[in-house]
C-alpha cells in the first residue's frame, strides 16, 4: 500500500489519501475543504503559527512524533532514483 502523506505538514501515516473530507490528525487540515479555500502553504503557516500542535483527540499523538523533522521531509526533495534529467 502506498504511504499517504499530508501536503500541509508531511505526516506520512495518514490512513486514508489527503482528500474527501478526511482530516489530517497531527495538522487538522480537512482535504477538499480547508485546502479549497486557503493554500497549503496557508495552511501550513497557520499550523506552524499556532506551534504546530498534534490536532487529533482520537488519534493519540505518536510517541516519538516531531513535527519540525515530518516538515523538514516534506519539504526536502527526495532522491528520486527513477529521475533521468540532471
Ligand atoms: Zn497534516
Amino acid at each position: 500500500m502506498e504511504q499517504q502523506v499530508c501536503p500541509v505538514c508531511g505526516y506520512d501515516e495518514l490512513e486514508e489519501p489527503p482528500q474527501d473530507f478526511s482530516i489530517c490528525p497531527a495538522c487538522g487540515t480537512e482535504f477538499g475543504y480547508d485546502d479549497f479555500s486557503m493554500t497549503r502553504e496557508e495552511l501550513r503557516r497557520r499550523w506552524l503559527e499556532r506551534g504546530a500542535p498534534w490536532f487529533s483527540t482520537h488519534t493519540p499523538t505518536p510517541p516519538r512524533w516531531d513535527p519540525v523533522r515530518q516538515l523538514a521531509q516534506l519539504l526536502t526533495p527526495r532522491e528520486e532514483p527513477d529521475r533521468r534529467e540532471s
